[in-house]
C-alpha cells in the first residue's frame, strides 16, 4: 500500500492553499465543503474567489507565496504554475511535518486527493496512488451508479436509530442481522423512493417484533426499450440483489445479463397473439412469488405505465396487500425518437405528440382519427405494424396529407436498430419489402423530415 487511507477531521481547522486558479477553487471548495478554514494567497485572484473573502468565507492574501506564510496549518495545498513556488510550499511543508498536496505532482507530495463519493455521512474515496487518476474516476463515476444519493439519508436514519436499537436489541449478531434487513430491504428501499417517515414507522416496527416481516415485494421496473445504457440508476440497483426476475420479449439479452446471476429467471414473454402467460396468470405469479417472501423484479420494456399494463399488476398486488413499487423507465417512444435522430416535438413542426396503441381488436383499430389527423402534431404509434395499412389510410380518410412523413424503427436502440422512412402513402409498403418484424415504433408527423439535417443519431 503506497498510500495510507484515512478520513481527516478539518472541521474548524486552519488550512492553506497557495493558487487562485481553476484547480485551486476546487481544492478551496473541497476544504469548505470539510468545514475548514480556508487561507489562500496568490498575488491575483478571481472575482469569485475575493466575493468569497469578502464575504468571511475565506481568507484571502493577495502576495506571494514565502516560507514564513506557512504558520500552524493543518493542512497545506499548492496549486500555481509556477514550479518554484510549488517547489518551496512542498518543502516548507515537509520541514514542518505538515501534511502537502501539490496538485499534479506526486513527488512533491506527502498526501494526494482520492476521488470522492459525498452521501454525506457516507463517503467514499478512491485513489490510484497517482498512477491514474482518470481511472480513478472512472471507478468512480462506476461507484456513484451504485451508491445511490439517498444513501446519505438512509445513514442518518441509521444513525438517529443507532442508541434505541443498540437499547432494545442486545446481542451484537441479532443487531448486525437486524441492520442487514433495515439497510437492504424495504425499510431502505422506501428511504430511496423518498419516503421517510413510512420507513420511520417499518423501522420502529420491526423493532418493536424483533423479527422480520417474512413478506417479500415485487418491483415493476422499466427495463427501458433495449440498450442497457438506459436503465435507471434505480432499476439496476433493484436488479441486483432480485431472488426472481419475470421478464417478458421485449427485456433486450443485455439488460437481463446485469440481473444478479443466481436469480430465477421466468419468462412470461408476451408474441402478438401467442400470449405464452395470460395476464391473469402473471398478476398471479408475482403475489404468490412476494408472498413466499420473495423480491420479485418485474422487468417490463419501456416504461411500465405505458402500454404496459403495469396498472393491472399493482391492482392484483394491492388486492393482496403486497409491498411494491415502480420505477419508470425509458419508453419506446423516447428511446427510438433519440437514436433515430427525430425530435418528438419542434417549435415548427409539432406543439404536441400523442402516443396511440395500434392494436387492432376485432380488427379494427378505434382510434380518434379526427383528432389523429390535425396537423402540427407528432403521433407515435406502438404495436402498429400489423394495422400499418389501416392506420395510413384511415389518417389520410380522415384528412391527413398523403405525402405526410413517416419513420418505422425496429428494434429502436439496440445494435440491430432500422430505421425506414417514407410517408403516409409509402410505409407500409416499405415496411413489406424491408421485411421489418416487431417490436417496432411508428413516428408519423412532419417532425420525421427532421431527421436528414440532424446529427446526432446514432448508430
Ligand atoms: N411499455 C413499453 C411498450 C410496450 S408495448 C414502452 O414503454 O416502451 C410494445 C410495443 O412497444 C412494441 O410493439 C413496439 O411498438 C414498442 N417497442 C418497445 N420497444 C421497442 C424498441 N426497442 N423498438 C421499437 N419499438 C419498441
Amino acid at each position: 500500500m503506497e498510500y495510507f487511507p484515512i478520513f481527516l477531521s478539518l472541521k474548524q481547522q486552519p488550512c492553506l492553499v497557495v493558487g487562485a486558479g481553476e484547480i485551486a477553487a476546487r481544492k478551496i471548495e473541497l476544504l469548505l465543503r470539510a468545514q475548514a478554514k480556508v487561507t489562500v494567497i496568490a498575488p491575483e485572484a478571481n472575482a469569485t474567489l475575493i466575493k468569497k473573502a469578502n464575504d468571511g468565507i475565506i481568507k484571502y492574501q493577495k502576495k506571494h507565496f514565502e516560507a514564513h506564510d506557512l504558520t500552524n496549518f493543518k493542512l497545506v495545498v499548492a496549486a500555481t504554475d509556477a514550479d518554484e513556488i510549488n517547489r518551496l510550499v512542498s518543502e516548507t511543508a515537509m520541514q514542518q511535518q505538515t501534511p502537502v498536496n501539490v496538485v499534479d505532482r506526486t513527488d512533491l507530495c506527502s498526501f494526494i486527493f482520492p476521488a470522492i463519493i459525498d452521501r454525506s455521512p457516507i463517503i467514499a474515496a478512491v485513489s490510484s496512488g497517482g498512477a491514474s487518476p482518470v481511472l480513478a474516476r472512472l471507478i468512480r463515476s462506476r461507484l456513484e451508479s451504485l451508491i445511490p444519493a439517498a444513501y446519505g439519508r438512509l445513514a442518518q436514519l441509521a444513525e438517529k436509530y443507532r442508541p434505541t436499537v443498540k437499547q432494545t436489541i442486545h446481542s451484537i449478531g441479532q443487531r448486525r442481522i437486524f441492520w442487514e434487513k433495515v439497510l437492504q430491504g424495504p425499510i431502505a428501499e422506501l428511504v430511496f423512493s423518498g419516503q421517510e417517515h413510512q420507513a420511520e414507522q417499518q423501522l420502529i416496527h420491526l423493532l418493536q417484533q424483533q423479527q422480520p416481516s417474512e413478506q417479500g415485494e415485487v418491483y415493476l421496473v422499466g427495463a427501458g426499450p433495449g440498450d442497457p445504457d438506459l436503465l435507471t440508476f434505480r432499476a439496476l440497483r433493484l436488479m441486483q440483489p432480485a431472488d426472481v426476475v419475470v421478464y417478458d420479449r421485449l427485456v433486450s439479452p443485455q439488460v437481463l445479463d446485469l440481473v444478479r446471476r443466481d436469480a430465477e429467471k421466468i419468462y412470461v414473454g408476451k408474441q402478438r397473439d401467442n400470449h405464452s402467460l395470460p395476464q391473469e396468470s402473471i398478476n398471479d405469479l408475482l403475489a404468490r412469488l412476494a408472498s413466499s417472501g420473495k423480491r420479485v423484479v418485474r422487468l417490463k420494456g419501456g416504461d411500465p405505465f405505458i402500454f404496459g399494463r403495469g396498472g393491472e399488476e399493482i391492482e392484483t398486488l394491492m388486492q393482496q396487500n403486497i409491498h411494491f413499487q415502480i420505477v419508470p423507465g425509458i419508453t419506446a417512444a423516447s428511446g427510438c425518437a433519440s437514436y433515430a435522430g427525430i425530435p418528438l416535438t419542434h417549435r415548427d413542426h409539432a406543439q404536441s405528440c400523442t402516443f396511440v396503441t395500434g392494436h387492432l381488436k376485432d380488427n379494427a383499430i378505434n382510434l380518434n382519427w379526427d383528432q389523429l389527423a390535425t396537423p402540427n402534431q407528432t403521433i407515435v404509434i406502438y404495436m402498429g405494424l400489423v394495422g400499418l395499412k389501416q392506420i395510413c389510410q384511415s389518417l389520410i380518410n380522415h384528412g391527413s396529407p398523403p405525402d405526410l412523413p413517416a419513420a418505422i424503427i425496429q428494434q429502436g436502440t439496440t445494435s440491430n436498430q432500422q430505421v425506414v422512412t417514407g410517408t403516409l402513402s409509402t410505409i407500409a409498403t416499405l415496411a413489406q419489402q424491408h421485411q421489418l418484424s416487431a417490436p417496432t415504433l411508428i413516428i408519423i408527423g412532419t417532425v420525421v423530415s427532421l431527421r436528414k439535417q440532424l446529427t446526432w443519431f446514432s448508430p
